[in-house]
């Protein structure tokens, strides 16, 4: 195979990282990398997780032996409340099939893969992004061969959410398309529906018999409120849809490294609806065995410890209202630092959009002349990690983006 491999290109983001740490210049500034940084620039443990680590190690039955295929059973099942509510019916009609996965990119991937085997056989159906989306989700779906389109998603002119072009892609797109969809804070965007779109988006889906596929990768991270940022998840199980989750544990927990993720299977509502769930769980479990065989036991511990105790539980919550309300107030700071500086443009894009990420509009020339005279990193389509700045470099972000804008 030797000479038949060609050099792939370094993944840009991982790419962009390396660069970062070569530079030794001393204001530099990360805003590239995903991951939620303190006022200090440095990783943030949260504190429950610390709890959690304690109680772990002090148990004295503490082993390393494997999980199950499908996952430690506590932690799936607390997933499941947490992403679907507690009071659920379809977890109370027994009607969802979840599997521990490698983070949410494990169970992006499971998802994937499990479509492309068993759903609509002896039909192509084509899965449709958000345009654009994480870069992963290319990757991923292509690696199981299904076929990818884009619906409309941002608005350069408004550097807000492009509704009406989203709306009339999906009630477009064939019958049976599955339709990836950002559950909150849209990666790169920053930009979500309202309520009232994602009502209007599932009313289409459900006259088009599309497939919700929904990627979860910052719920209480966004907002601080856990059931305000899965409300769209919620909404369409309600609605009857039979869909699929995807659901990450990295940012709202801190534990990007220890993959702790989870993958939903929802059954529609029906007389049958148990016993889809647990055919459903069957497969699943064989592609796991395939692929993985048993997924990662230290982060899902650390998890379900935390989501299983109401006490540690409340902690939790405490600890996502700081990651998030720092985020809240850098996004206003920057804001204000180029609206002081009398920036070209418009800024209030930056406090309208959520999550950890701001698609500036900056250029990919200005991006990269802001990284060469400024050292300041981020990818090369403008986005922003805000949990990148902090108050000790807010103003030196925001002068450097004057500069460049003006230029
Ligand atoms: N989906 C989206 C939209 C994301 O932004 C991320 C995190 N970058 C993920 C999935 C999955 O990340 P992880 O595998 O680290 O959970």
């Amino acid at each position: 195979a030797a000479d038949v491999v060609p050099k792939a290109p370094e993944d840009p983001l991982f790419g962009l990282m390396t660069a970062y740490r070569a530079d030794t210049f001393e204001k530099k500034v990360d805003l590239g990398i995903g991951a939620y940084r303190d006022d200090n620039a440095k990783p943030w443990v949260l504190p429950v997780v610390k709890k959690a680590d304690a109680v772990l190690r002090s148990d004295p039955n503490l082993d390393h032996e494997y999980l199950p295929i499908a996952g430690l059973q506590q932690f799936t099942s607390a997933s499941q409340k947490l992403i679907l509510g507690k009071n659920s019916p379809a977890i109370s009609e027994k009607r969802v099939a979840s599997l521990q996965t490698i983070s949410g990119t494990g169970a992006v991937h499971l998802g994937a893969l499990f479509l492309k085997k068993f759903y609509r056989p002896g039909q192509t159906s084509s899965v449709y992004f958000s345009s654009p989306t994480w870069a992963n989700h290319n990757q991923i779906f292509s690696n199981v061969n299904l076929p990818i389109t884009t619906y409309p998603y941002f608005s350069a002119k408004t550097r807000g959410l492009d509704f009406d072009g989203m709306l009339s892609s999906i009630k477009s797109a064939p019958e049976g398309s599955i339709i990836l969809l950002h559950a909150c804070a849209h990666n790169p965007t920053g930009v979500d529906p309202t309520q009232d779109q994602w009502k209007q988006v599932a009313e289409v889906m459900k006259a088009r018999n599309l497939f919700p596929f929904f990627d979860c990768a910052y719920q209480g991270f966004a907002s601080g409120d856990l059931a305000r940022d899965g409300w769209a998840i919620s909404y369409f199980v309600e609605q009857g849809f039979e869909l699929v989750v995807a659901q990450s544990y990295a940012k709202n927990f801190g534990l990007y490294g220890e993959r702790a993720g989870c993958f939903h299977f929802v059954a529609a509502p029906a007389s049958d609806a148990t016993d889809v769930a647990t055919r459903v769980a069957s497969q699943l479990a064989i592609l796991q065995r395939s692929e993985i065989s048993n997924p990662p036991a230290y982060g899902a511990r650390i998890a379900s410890l935390v989501l299983n105790d109401p006490a540690l539980f409340a902690m939790w919550e405490e600890d996502l209202r700081t990651m998030s309300s720092r985020i809240i107030e850098m996004r206003k700071a920057l804001r204000s630092k180029l609206e002081e500086l009398g920036t070209p443009g418009t800024w209030n894009h930056i406090t309208d959009q959520i999550g950890m990420f701001s698609f500036t509009g900056l250029t990919e020339a200005q991006v990269q002349k802001l990284r060469a005279d400024s050292h300041i990193y981020m990818t090369k389509n403008g986005r922003v990690s805000m949990a990148g700045i902090n108050t000790n470099n807010v103003q030196y972000v925001a002068e450097a983006i004057n500069k460049i804008v003006r230029a």
